[in-house]
């Protein structure tokens, strides 16, 4: 074994394979695979093995497309058979509301290339010759579905990168990783060290216990998963004679299965609801090539639905049941990239479908670790997405209910109960009084709406219940004044004597002045968007920066990052340390003159000015801006006088009629401003020219700023994109995001996101489309649940084009 190499990938499994061919293809080849027994001894030698390109985030259903076009160049390049069969399946809906989802998938696949198409259950049935067509409504054709050998696509990985290069170690375990005074890293096995630029964690299985050596605890969690095979059908033997071909893949999402031949036989699998957690806090290091035991009773009632959906599996026998574990994070989704605080060290775990992600995990992270981006929009699997409160015990109760909802719709509207009121504000309880239904951001419980008493969310594709509620509460904002609560924000606090200095390095705008805020982007090496913020000097030094909230520790590593090495910078994440209150409408200014001694006149506390004061007795910082368009404030309140700035508002607010809103109603607000917000119209695939941002770069300004080389070739160029606003002739449903914008007969873009703007009383959808037909004001279509809708582009916002509300 080498002593020293740029990586040392840990994990022989289909991850750390895919990681280490991709590295070396990417042209790093002093890098080395440490694999604790021979290849594929976790998770990845039991699987079932079935691929396909479905993902609920469209950035992630890429890579799985990706991760499927690469089996065919790692054979090549190997040797080694990977057993891929493309045979194509069936998605099986046997309700209407599921059917809607699969129209939703079918409509999102449009622009990703990926090729859907919807046909009736008879249809599926002539496909998939075992199907009761009787039991389903409808279905969706996929020709990418498919399956393979796990372990032969495990060994053509590997194979592929040695071929390159690399070099893998078997029955070399980890046993303990140091980091040096230098920054490399130590990595010492049971056969010697090695000492390495960077280390990957892709130890599946044993991720968790592989973070523990460095002193992270991974939001990962190992979850029993049976599939059983069935002795030989006659069936299948008939349909493999009549047509020469095998039977195709099917998913039926209602009975929570999926399915595909198995040599003469099927293989049935389930994500059943009594599910069960497997090694709970440690994963014994001698587990390896053994099962689980199978448990049938856990499986019955999906096997029930099995057998009435497909009756050939009553007439055979089971052959075996197959049982192990997999690890999971709690959305479901793999834990990519760079860890925050431990520079050079990296994870690739959480991978519950690695033979359909493990290629685009691999070809993101190489990206990553090579050119410092991972070339992607990989948000939904960035390790990021998580902080600290994602503790062990919430991704427990997360990862079962994930498990078990695998197959499940999950609604629009639909809030999820696992692991909840982990993060509550102070004025929980009162929100709560007044009728608050609760959604969660970044662990936070965050108020959606405010319903009468007996009203609660009825769960629909379409407009709800909430309907007539949210409309009231835009009402109260545009007409007198509205409060919200903000705690959600991700607040930070700057200072030291290099703050200035630094912040006109990270941020692309102009800084502001003692006593101003200004929106402030945020780019990438690249010139792309990797923030948006807003940005307030508020005197002495002492900076402030709000943000999104589900962001923070994204933002957080790349503000580390970049920090200087000196401590010339102080830099907080306050979290929950600082609570928000917003207040917004005509009247907004009228309750803050009641509760403040400030002067808060337009002339004394003009649009964008920054200041302490106190609301009531509770020391605050406000600042004169609001997301809602109108005339609005936001207070900043540490969380032990947020009750009383609360009571202290509601009490001044009475007189004007001030009421409650959620974030639903915060969104109906902003669609009509056409103002974007951070993972949706802002991500880092876009510039901010793209973006609509560009106003807010000082492109000509003295700092050398990040990304500036970047944004001016953007803004030269003209970029790709455009961001625009469509008004859509919708009448009982309103986009909700991914949805694709027809031009001229063809799909052209995609809804970043959108919804009911109760005020001006229009359906509106936010998204991109190329910029040669951005400036077309009609001839656009959005396809919702199904159905295209006549789309126009809204230039100007709908409400206060002037912005005389905001500034008056
Ligand atoms: C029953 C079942 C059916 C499945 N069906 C499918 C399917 O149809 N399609 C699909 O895409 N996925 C399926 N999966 C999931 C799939 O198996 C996983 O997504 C995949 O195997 C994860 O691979 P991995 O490389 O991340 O982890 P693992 O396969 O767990 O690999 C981790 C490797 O790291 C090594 N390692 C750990 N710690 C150390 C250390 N300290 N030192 C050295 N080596 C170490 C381990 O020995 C192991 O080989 C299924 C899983 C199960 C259990």
């Amino acid at each position: 074994m080498k002593s020293h190499a740029k990586v040392v990938v840990i994990g022989g499994g289909v991850v750390g394979c895919s990681v280490l061919f991709h590295l070396a293809r990417h042209g790093w080849t002093d890098v080395v695979l440490l694999e604790r027994d021979e290849l594929t001894s976790g998770s990845t030698w039991h699987a079932a093995g079935g691929m396909h390109t479905i993902n609920g985030d469209p950035n992630v259903a890429k890579l799985q497309k990706y991760t499927i076009s690469l089996y065919k160049e790692i054979e090549e390049l190997s040797g080694q058979a990977t057993g891929v069969h493309l045979t194509g399946g069936v998605l099986l809906a046997a309700t209407e509301a599921r059917l809607d989802w699969l129209r939703g998938v079918v409509a999102k696949g449009r622009y990703l290339g990926i090729d859907l198409e919807e046909i009736s259950a008879n249809e599926a049935a002539e496909l998939m010759p075992l199907i009761d067509p009787k039991q389903f409504v409808g279905a969706v054709r996929n020709k990418e579905d498919g399956h393979l050998d796990p372990s032969g696509v495990t060994h053509a990985y590997a194979k592929a990168a040695r071929k390159l290069g690399a070099e893998v170690e078997r029955f070399t375990k980890v046993e303990d990783i140091v980091r040096r005074p230098d920054g490399t890293w130590r990595v010492i096995t049971n056969k010697g060290e090695v000492v390495a630029e960077h280390v990957v964690n892709a130890g599946g299985l044993w991720a968790r216990e592989v973070g523990r050596m460095v002193g992270l605890e991974l939001p990962v969690l190992a979850m029993e998963h049976m599939y059983l095979i069935t002795e030989d059908m006659p069936e299948v033997a008939a349909w493999n004679a009549k047509t020469g071909t095998e039977i195709i893949h099917a998913v039926d999402f209602d009975g929570e299965l999926y399915l595909r031949q198995e040599r003469g036989g099927m293989l049935m699998g389930t994500y059943e609801k009594a599910n069960k957690v497997w090694s709970e806090f440690q994963t014994p290091w001698d587990f390896g090539h053994e099962l689980l035991e199978p448990d049938i009773d856990r499986i019955a009632p999906s096997l029930e639905v099995g057998f009435r959906h497909f009756p050939a599996f009553e007439r055979t026998g089971i052959k075996q049941i197959i049982n192990g574990p997999f690890t999971f994070a709690p959305d479901g989704n793999p834990l990519v990239g760079p860890v925050r605080g431990l520079p050079g060290f990296w994870v690739a775990c959480g991978v519950m479908a690695g033979f359909s992600q493990g290629g685009g995990v691999g070809l993101a992270l190489s990206n990553w670790m090579i050119e410092g981006d991972p070339g992607a929009d990989i948000w939904a699997m960035d390790v990021a997405r998580y902080g600290d409160w994602a503790t062990m015990a919430y991704t427990n109760a997360k990862v079962r209910e994930n498990y078990s909802r695998r197959f499940s719709i999950r609604f629009p509207n639909e809030e999820l109960p696992a692991g909840r009121l982990l993060k509550t504000t102070p004025i929980y309880d009162l929100l709560s009084a007044k009728g608050a239904q609760w959604g969660v951001s970044y662990g936070l419980e965050v108020p959606l709406w405010y319903a009468p008493a007996g009203v609660k969310d009825e769960f629909s594709w379409r407009r709800s219940s909430d309907f007539s509620h949210v409309a009231n509460e835009v009402a109260t904002v545009r007409e007198s004044v509205g409060m919200a609560e903000i705690s959600n924000f991700a607040k930070y606090k700057m200072t030291g004597e290099g703050a200035a200095a630094w912040l006109d390095r990270i941020f692309a705008c102009k800084l502001p002045k003692p006593g101003r805020m200004t929106l402030a982007p945020m780019l990438k090496d690249d010139g792309k968007l990797i923030g948006d913020f807003t940005l307030a000097n508020i005197g002495d030094g002492e900076w402030f920066i709000a943000g999104s909230g589900i962001a923070e520790q994204y933002h957080m590593r790349w503000f580390e990052a970049h920090l200087p090495a000196d401590s010339s910078v102080r830099l907080e994440a306050l979290g929950q340390k600082l609570t928000g209150l917003a207040i917004a409408g005509p009247k907004a200014r009228d309750v803050l003159a009641k509760v403040s001694r400030a002067d808060v006149s337009n002339a004394g506390f003009p649009f964008m000015a920054v200041a302490k004061m106190d609301i009531g007795t509770a020391p605050c910082l406000v600042g004169r801006v609001s997301y809602t368009g109108d005339l609005g404030y936001e207070i900043w309140v540490a969380p032990e006088y947020q009750r009383a700035a609360f009571r202290a508002l509601m009490a001044a607010g009475e007189e004007f009629g001030l009421g409650l809103f959620g974030s639903r109603a915060l969104n109906a607000l902003r669609l009509e401003k056409n103002y974007g917000s951070w993972a949706r119209e802002y991500r880092p695939v876009y510039g901010p020219l793209e973006a609509g941002l560009d106003r807010f770069v000082a492109y000509g300004k003295d700092a050398d700023f990040i990304g500036k080389t970047g944004a001016l070739a953007e803004r030269k160029q003209g970029g790709k994109l455009r961001l625009r606003t469509f008004i859509l002739d919708a009448d009982d449903a309103d986009v909700i995001g991914d949805e694709p914008i027809w031009y001229d007969g063809a799909v052209r873009g995609w809804v970043t996101s959108g919804g009911y703007a109760h005020h001006s009383k229009k359906s509106v959808a936010i998204g991109y489309v190329p910029k040669e037909i951005a400036d077309k004001s009609d001839g656009f279509e959005i396809e919702l649940l199904g159905k295209r809708h006549a789309a126009r582009v809204q230039a100007a916002p709908l409400f206060d084009a002037n912005f005389e509300r905001m500034r008056a």
